[in-house]
């Protein structure tokens, strides 16, 4: 059975002092409220990944980065790589954001690279992929999604590609307030899983959870996740408030 993921993404938000509040509202509003086979990951800047996963615990939550380097080691300022998080037993790391790739120009083959690092370090990758507005409107939003996921996760081997967890996150419903229709969100990750099948079998591919990602909210989660592909969410703006975050982990 694929895992049910609810991770959230607070990208370059809060305060130390916020992120302490924001961690231990979760905690007592998420008792009892996390379903068996859920997992709950709070992907939060970079220098609060310790405090965080410290004051978690042993809850049901953990924590995640929101991107780690290509590299190994060496003179890279200001980068973080994937072996550094796996010595903080981080377990989860997003790769490829739409944000990276767009203000960072991150593209598919050095993608590719980070997907690597982070499996060869032992951590599960959360890797995005989605389509901007022009693209949905010219009609080749499921070309660009699969030559995203070839470019970036069909170097893999069967084993190694069942280890990630990908992220559908058309980019005109971050941070927009328009969600992709339950409809929507179920035909693209059924391509992206078809995909998957016809180079790496079915077996593969069901075994792999796929996240829909943008404007999910409390309203709109449960009819999302209820969809036969989607796995459970990414979630951004609505990760940032205790009560909605429940209400949408609630949903799965
Ligand atoms: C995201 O940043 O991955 C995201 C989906 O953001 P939002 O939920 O705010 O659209």
């Amino acid at each position: 059975m694929r895992k049910k993921i609810v991770a959230g993404n607070w990208k370059m938000n809060k305060t130390l002092a916020d992120a302490v509040v924001l961690t231990s509202e979760l905690m007592t509003l998420t008792q009892n409220e996390v379903k068996n086979n859920a997992v709950v990951v709070l992907c939060t800047p970079f220098p609060y990944l310790l405090k965080i996963k410290e004051q978690l615990g042993n809850s049901t939550i953990v924590v995640g980065a929101q991107n780690c380097s290509e590299h190994e080691s060496g003179a890279y300022t200001g980068e973080t790589s994937a072996a550094m998080l796996k010595s903080m037993a981080i377990p989860y790391v997003i790769i490829g954001h739409s944000e990276r790739r767009q203000y960072f120009g991150e593209g598919g083959a050095l993608l590719a690279k980070k997907v690597d690092r982070a499996l060869a370090a032992g951590l599960t990758p959360i890797f995005c992929n989605g389509e901007q507005l022009e693209i949905r409107e010219k009609g080749s939003h499921e070309a660009l999604v699969k030559q995203q996921t070839e470019e970036s996760l069909f170097h893999l081997s069967p084993a190694d590609i069942r280890k990630v967890v990908i992220a559908y996150e058309p980019v005109w419903a971050i941070g927009t307030g328009k969600t992709a229709t339950s409809q929507q969100a179920q035909d693209m990750h059924a391509v992206i899983r078809g995909h998957i099948a016809a180079k790496y079998g079915n077996d593969v591919a069901e075994s792999i959870s796929i996240l829909y990602g943008g404007s999910v909210k409390p309203d709109n989660a449960k009819e999302l996740f209820a969809c036969k592909d989607v796995d459970g969410g990414l979630v951004g703006g609505a990760s940032l408030k205790a009560r909605d975050f429940v209400d949408i982990i609630k949903g799965v």
